[in-house]
């Protein structure tokens, strides 16, 4: 049985005041029947570990480096995310793949690098509009995943986020038909690769446009175990409202 998981990525927003958002989750979910993941922006990380500790909220980074230290001037390393109290960083988000050029190869360093911190990997796959169009996401959902999961990836080390990306902060919605098509590919292609027992563990969220007003709707669809919510993750009582959906 999977346990769900709600995740929350606040990509580059958020000033210390976005922590009374947090501080609202810890206190209504001290304790939670699902997963409940909060990735702020680098520079709260540390703060918002802090005021997360003891309730059912766990904190990520958005990103790491695939090294664990160098010269690499701006970078974050897995290993320092875990030091300022992260247990999970989120890889190969579709705005780091286009805003940053990066290849689902450097994606599966980064999650190696984040198995040998001690951090779960939320590996992020997608298509572009014109892909579904022209009738090509399985193939291209299947090559991101064969290439961006590392061959050590486990149920316990991995989550897998389906993020369409003409879903993501448009308001546009893949049919519930549309995600269980590419959730069950996705399933399909696990087992293929890493058996039965494995396959049957990972978590496969889905991302893009997720409120609390289609939340239950996209819960209830095959394979999928959860969310992975951009713009309405900011507001506490929206993420509320889609982790209830969930439980
Ligand atoms: C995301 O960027 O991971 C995302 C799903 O964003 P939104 O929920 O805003 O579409």
């Amino acid at each position: 049985m999977r346990r769900k998981l709600a995740a929350g990525n606040w990509k580059m927003n958020g000033l210390a005041e976005a922590l009374s958002e947090l501080n609202e989750l810890t206190v209504t979910y001290g304790e939670a029947p699902v997963d409940i993941l909060i990735c702020p922006p680098a520079t709260l990380i540390d703060r918002a570990s802090e005021a997360a500790e003891g309730s059912a909220v766990a904190i990520g980074g958005q990103d790491c480096h695939p090294k664990t230290s160098g010269a690499h001037t701006g970078d974050i390393s897995a290993e320092m995310l875990r030091d300022s109290g992260a247990s999970h960083v989120i890889i190969g988000h579709s705005e780091r793949r286009d805003d940053h050029g990066e290849s689902s190869t450097l994606i599966a360093a980064k999650a190696t690098a984040a198995y040998d911190a001690g951090l779960i990997a939320v590996v992020c796959c997608g298509e572009h509009l014109s892909t579904r169009e022209a009738g090509e996401t399985l193939p291209h959902i299947g090559k991101q995943i064969a290439e961006s999961l590392p061959d050590a990836a486990t149920a316990e080390n991995t989550v897998i986020a389906y993020e369409p990306v003409w879903a993501i902060g448009t308001g546009l919605t893949p049919t519930v038909e549309q995600i269980a098509e590419v959730h069950d590919f996705i399933r399909a292609e696990l087992v293929a690769r890493f058996g039965e027992t494995t396959a049957n563990g990972i978590r496969l969220l889905y991302g893009g446009s997720v409120k609390p007003s289609n939340a239950a709707e996209i819960f209830a669809t095959s394979n999928v175990d959860g969310a992975l919510v951009g713009g309405a993750s900011l507001k506490a009582a929206d993420f509320s409202a889609i982790i209830d959906a969930l439980v």
